[in-house]
């Protein structure tokens, strides 16, 4: 049987056209709005409280509309977002160094390897000035400058400095900040709060988004949720690789439930791997550690040039080095794009010359940094990145330099949405990582944060208005056809889970599917590696229903049965990801397919025939899923070979 079939195009019916700078003006415009009394008699449903739904919830209350939120964390503080280390981008050009909204606007097409719309990345750097307005107001202690202006500093793909940043603390501080204007609204009862409540399924009636499933994951009470609208913000599904710098709980099962009711889920396989992660030490691991990119600001990548030199660091001369990012792209060094510092990483390691007990380590040295600018001004910059290197490695980086390694890190795919960031499933609004909107290919640093925040604070508070000009929609209650069938949906599965009663455990499934995923479907793909993993995903799978075992029950606190359940959804998801990578025969941005790369081994893009999404809907039954396309079309960046050098 085919792997997929080919649907009919699809289309972004919301985006507007005219001049590139008035689109969104336009779009707000024309839109239509809900008066403030009409909003108090409709409610939306948050699911996920980090950066993105954390600001979407608080500013939907602001608004006027009832919001109800859920979470699986304990409280939405404890969000993956939380993680953020190195900081989020504007255009606010306050270092007169040649930035605005174009150039934040062309660099990010350029750095996602020309597969974004160019009118939803316009609107991203318009409404970057804002977010950093809006921190700032709510005040998230952004780094400030010895006369008190805000600092910034740089990031991979640009040559302005446009990164605002806490220390290496950015995604805490605005979380604290959303959180803040969350708390607010729950306080003033327009927010109702559900922490410990994870969705598992979505409830559909007469084609609208209603409702949500959900699990309390401490009493194991099912319970299903109605509403106007739905939003998803539930993030990246990095972890279908098992290892990567997500935090743990991070999943696709929110999304990839959405996707099984009918929203097309868009360039699965775009996957973000990092260049500068904390090596993998051993088998014994279940998380990795990002160090972030902000070091590259003043840290130096190299390698030594002769292959197998097993010598120490400091033992090796400096004409005896290769800092191979300054060597092949002197334009921007060691702050080349992620993909680009991912990839040259890996053919130093493959030429053997990587370091550290494995080979699989490139060295960020800031011993110049330090002799430039002193220890105590490295310390104030990246003082917290360092210690946490230090704890996990043993080794000082302020006398021995770093060992990184690429690792994966974000998920460019996601669900797809049209401008007003509105799934195929009318009533669906999706935001955040968790979608698949702005970046294309490759993610450049710092903009996740804008990205989420943009969409959360700025674009969906005001597109879902066009959407709930048409209700209050007729009540939906828990006898619903369509919601007893979702519940029972959930319970079947549950009990399915449970029933297995097998041998092996959930997380043995879950690294074993990684390591496939990473080996095959990672940093390089190939045809005979992706048909590989596809059979190797489909036998494992068979076996995880067969063999996989769920201690306990599902009437109170179980995590095997969480992680069970999400384990389920990655192994859908990973097939098709290597479905989409197999089908994509060009090169572009994350995804780098070992058949397509010109002859200094760079990404090699086909915009004949793939300048276009990838939506993929998700078919009933064994029927293989149905590719709907996506057309991009560029009239202001125009593709052209990314170069860097
Ligand atoms: C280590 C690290 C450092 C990073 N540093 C930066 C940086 O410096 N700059 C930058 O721009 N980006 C950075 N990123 C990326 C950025 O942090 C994320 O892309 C972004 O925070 C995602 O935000 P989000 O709101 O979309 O999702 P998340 O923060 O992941 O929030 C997801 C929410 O959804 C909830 N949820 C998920 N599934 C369910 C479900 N089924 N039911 C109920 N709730 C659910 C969770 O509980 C959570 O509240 C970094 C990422 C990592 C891993």
């Amino acid at each position: 049987m085919d792997l997929y079939v080919e649907g009919d195009p699809v289309a972004d019916a919301t985006a507007p056209d005219g001049p590139i700078e008035t689109r969104w003006d336009r779009r707000r415009f024309e839109a239509k709005l809900v008066n403030p009394a009409n909003r108090r008699k409709m409610t939306v449903i948050v699911v996920g409280t980090g950066l993105a739904g954390g600001s979407a919830a608080a500013t939907l209350a602001e608004q006027g509309y009832q919001v109800r939120t859920y979470c699986y964390q304990d409280s939405p503080r404890r969000a993956h977002s939380i993680a953020a280390q190195g900081g989020i981008n504007a255009a606010k050009n306050y270092r007169n160094d040649g930035d605005s909204v174009h150039r934040l606007f062309y660099d990010t097409v350029k750095g996602g390897d020309f597969r974004s719309r160019e009118s939803n990345v316009h609107r991203l750097a318009e409404v970057s000035v804002n977010i950093i307005d809006q921190c700032v107001a709510q005040g998230v202690p952004f780094a400030r400058e010895y006369g008190g202006l805000l600092d910034t500093r740089s990031f991979g793909g640009a040559q302005v400095q446009r990164t605002f940043y806490a220390r290496g603390q950015t995604g805490q501080q605005l979380l604290l900040g959303a959180y803040q204007a969350l708390e607010r609204q729950i306080g003033l009862g327009t927010v109702e709060m559900n922490a410990r409540h994870e969705m598992l399924e979505l409830i559909v009636v007469d084609g609208r988004a209603r409702g949500i499933v959900v699990r309390d994951l401490v009493t194991g009470e099912i319970t299903s949720e109605f509403a106007d609208a739905v939003v998803l913000a539930t993030g990246g599904y990095g972890n279908v690789f098992y290892l990567s710098t997500n935090a743990k709980g991070c999943n696709v099962t929110a999304t990839w439930r959405a996707h099984r009711k009918g929203a097309y889920f868009a360039n699965p396989c775009y996957t973000q791997i990092h260049p500068t992660c904390i090596p993998v030490s051993g088998d014994h691991q279940s998380k990795l550690t990002l160090m972030s990119e902000s070091l590259r600001n003043d840290g130096r990548v190299w390698v030594p040039k002769a292959k197998g030199d097993r010598r120490g660091p400091k033992d090796i001369p400096e004409d005896e080095r290769d800092y191979y990012l300054e060597r092949i792209y002197p334009s921007f060094g060691n702050l080349v794009p992620r993909d680009i510092a991912s990839r040259a990483a890996k053919n130093v390691c493959d030429e053997g010359r990587g370091v550290g007990p494995t080979g699989l380590g490139v060295y960020l040295d800031f011993a110049d940094a330090i002799d430039r600018l002193g220890r105590k001004a490295i310390e104030a910059k990246y003082g917290n990145l360092f210690e946490m290197y230090e704890r996990i490695t043993g080794e000082d980086p302020y006398q021995v330099p770093m060992r990184i390694y690429p690792a994966v890190h974000y998920t460019m795919g996601g669900l797809w949405v049209d401008y007003d960031l509105q799934s195929t499933i009318p009533g669906l609004f999706v935001i955040g990582e968790a979608n698949f909107s702005d970046h294309g290919a490759n993610r450049l640093g710092a903009s996740a944060l804008m990205q989420g925040l943009a969409d959360g604070y700025f674009v969906l508070p005001n597109t879902i208005a066009n959407y709930l000009a048409a209700g209050p929609f007729a009540p939906v209650t828990a006898s619903h056809p369509a919601a007893v069938e979702a519940r029972r949906g959930v319970e079947d599965r549950i009990q399915r889970l449970l029933a297995v009663d097998g041998d092996r455990t959930v997380d043995s499934f879950h690294r074993e599917l990684g390591q496939i995923m990473w080996e095959h479907c990672g940093m390089e793909r190939s045809e005979a590696g992706l048909r590989k993993a596809i059979d190797e995903i489909r036998a494992l799978r068979e076996q995880f229903w067969q063999r996989v075992r769920v201690p306990g029950d599902g009437e109170g606190l179980n995590q095997s049965l969480e992680k069970a359940g999400r384990v389920a959804d990655f192994f859908e998801l990973a097939e098709l990801m290597c479905v989409d990578a197999l089908h994509r025969e060009e090169s572009c941005g994350g995804h780098f397919r070992a058949e397509h790369q010109t002859p200094d081994g760079e990404a090699q893009r086909d915009d004949e025939r793939f300048a276009y999404v990838a939506a993929w809907e998700f078919a009933d039954g064994d029927q293989p899923p149905v590719l709907h396309k996506e057309d991009l079309t560029f009239e202001y960046v125009h593709p052209t070979q990314r170069s860097y050098k």
